[in-house]
């Protein structure tokens, strides 16, 4: 069967669209909060109406066969899933493209692929699966580069090897996130790593961002899971040893998990499973103060108890998701185990949150994580991705960033960071904008506060009110503290503030890893390394 081919300008598959019913509510629901009657409409894009410079490259005969320039090729592949990319394909104005997309199916043809780029003084963009929100994938490399060849990782989507009794599985960097979980679970293993992403993405672009999962404790990032890796550079490959910890010097590991394409091309990686969970409870907590919900969060947290799900939404994110009608804010709390029960750990749980006057909602403390809040909160985020592209053509800015701080900054950052943003929608929209906040993944010594925006912006002017927006936020996070991103990753979109956050010396000595890993700075340039 052949492969379904992605939308270029929108989330997902060409052939899934948005329901009839999905469009109406969406209508209904941000027609009523910007007080107006309905929106103009910018049609989807279609592939004719973008006009395409010509191939500035065309790879040797012998890659002919695993390279292509077809203009839906170029386009998928030349920028990520951020809200501003998606306001360039409906303003049919993308001025990056690769010139070449390169499909390898071994490791073998990676490296022939980096060998002819090399040599002809192109850049390469390792590609997983283009879901970056940061122009992490994105063709504007600068400098002199006599073009752009994107590196297309998906043809390596196989799991090569399993160690049971060791539970890890040696994984090609380029399988999808369902293809992975498909072929482990005859296995009865999983690597239980869901990010919201998870459809599209990778296992190499997971590495390579550091991305951030479902869990809200524990196993948070991809990093927890890495047991080894392999990558292909421009100088040669390397690979680490299977360990299950190692205390020699620093983690070459380390150094490729969040390179972003920037050091080398991580074709393989040894990873740690798990086995999948039988016993689950779920529950739904509601908090009248934000801030007496966060402090019952900090109290679960270094309680010891790890819960896997312990999401804490504010009450116009609850509102705006459909959780609630927004008269409180919602802590969705869940634990997992494939040994154990776990309701002694969710009686405790529910114990503490009381302390802390929360409400716990009665229907749900026995656990089905698809029904009641729990599961609204759910479907919310599963279509989320969808409805952007819907609003997108309305001239809705709907967009989120992410970060962390440590708990005893966290309400002041909050609160500064709430009004800058608040500031700031009021500046580029006429309309009463609004942002929002909820907590992705907490640690003993913090939460990872995940804003989300949205205001209704000007057809002709979406890209500059957002880059208002977004550098409000970016501001607003490094003055306070914060990190430019607890998950997203860097990317292009990122580099001002993680220079700023960075310490000048890592910087340098960043820039001395590529040197040595990369001469010619063919990957990815202009991410990690000015
Ligand atoms: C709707 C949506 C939801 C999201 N939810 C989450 C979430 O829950 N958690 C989260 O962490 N992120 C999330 N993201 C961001 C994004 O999905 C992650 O950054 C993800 O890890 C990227 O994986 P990818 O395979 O799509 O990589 P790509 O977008 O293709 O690439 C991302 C970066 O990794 C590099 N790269 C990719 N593959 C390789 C490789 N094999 N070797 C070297 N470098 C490589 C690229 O060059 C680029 O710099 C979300 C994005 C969207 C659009």
């Amino acid at each position: 069967m052949a492969e379904r081919r992605l939308k270029f300008w929108g989330w997902g598959y060409d052939d899934e669209r948005v329901t009839v019913d999905e469009r109406k509510a969406l209508r209904a629901f941000y027609a009523g909060r910007f007080g107006v009657d309905g929106f103009s409409e910018t049609p989807e894009p279609r592939l004719e109406e973008f006009e395409l410079p010509a191939p500035r490259l065309a790879p040797p005969a012998a890659l002919a066969g695993i390279c292509s320039s077809d203009p839906h090729d170029r386009l998928v592949h030349a920028l990520g899933k951020s809200f501003p990319d998606t306001v360039r394909m409906f303003a049919r104005q993308v001025p990056n493209l690769p010139d070449v997309v390169a499909f390898p199916n071994s490791e073998e043809e990676v490296v022939r692929v980096l060998d002819w780029a090399d040599g002809a003084s192109a850049a390469v963009i390792p590609f997983g699966g283009g879901s970056s929100v940061v122009g992490g994938v994105e063709a504007a490399v600068g400098g002199d580069f006599k073009g752009v060849v994107t590196l297309s990782m998906v043809g390596l989507d196989k799991i090569v090897e399993i160690d049971r009794l060791s539970r890890a599985a040696r994984i090609q960097a380029g399988i999808r996130g369902p293809a992975l979980e498909a072929q482990l679970k005859p296995h009865g293993l999983t690597l239980r790593h869901f990010p919201q992403s998870f459809e599209l993405a990778t296992l190499g672009g997971w590495i390579a961002t550091r991305s951030g999962g479902h869990y809200a404790t524990l196993y948070t990032h991809i990093d927890d899971f890495v047991e080894s890796l392999r990558a292909i550079t421009p100088a040669g490959s390397m690979e680490s040893r299977r360990l299950p910890g190692s205390g020699a010097g620093p983690s070459p590991d380390r150094m490729l998990i969040g390179s972003e394409g920037a050091l080398g091309v991580i074709t393989e990686a040894w990873m740690r499973l798990q086995d999948r969970p039988s016993f689950r409870a779920s529950a739904s907590v509601g908090f009248k103060d934000f801030f007496a919900g966060a402090k019952a969060v900090r109290a679960l947290v270094q309680s010891g108890l790890n819960p896997g799900n312990c999401r804490l939404i504010d009450a116009t994110e609850a509102l705006v998701t459909q959780v609630n009608d927004g008269s409180q804010h919602v802590l969705v709390l869940g634990f997992e185990s494939a040994d154990h029960p776990v309701d002694d750990r969710m009686a405790r749980a529910l114990e503490i949150v009381r302390d802390f006057g929360g409400n716990v909602a009665d229907d749900e403390a026995a656990g089905d994580n698809r029904a009641g809040a729990v599961g609204a909160w759910r479907q919310a985020f599963l279509r989320m991705p969808y409805y952007r592209e819907v609003l997108t053509g309305w001239g809705i800015i709907f967009d989120t960033f992410e970060t962390a701080i440590t708990w005893d900054r966290f309400e002041e950052f909050h609160a500064g960071v709430m009004a800058r943003v608040q500031a700031a929608l009021a500046e580029v929209s006429g309309s009463p904008g609004t942002i929002t906040c909820r907590f992705t993944h907490v640690y003993a010594d913090g939460p990872a506060p995940y804003y989300s925006f949205h205001c209704l912006g000007r057809q002709d002017s979406l890209l500059d009110q957002w880059w208002t927006l977004k550098r409000a936020a970016s501001d607003a996070v490094i003055d306070l503290g914060g990190t430019i991103t607890h998950h997203h990753a860097v990317g292009r979109d990122h580099m001002p503030w993680y220079e700023r956050q960075r310490p000048p010396l890592f910087g340098a000595a960043l820039k001395a890893a590529k040197g040595a890993l990369d001469p010619n700075g063919i990957l990815n340039p202009g991410v990690l390394v000015p």
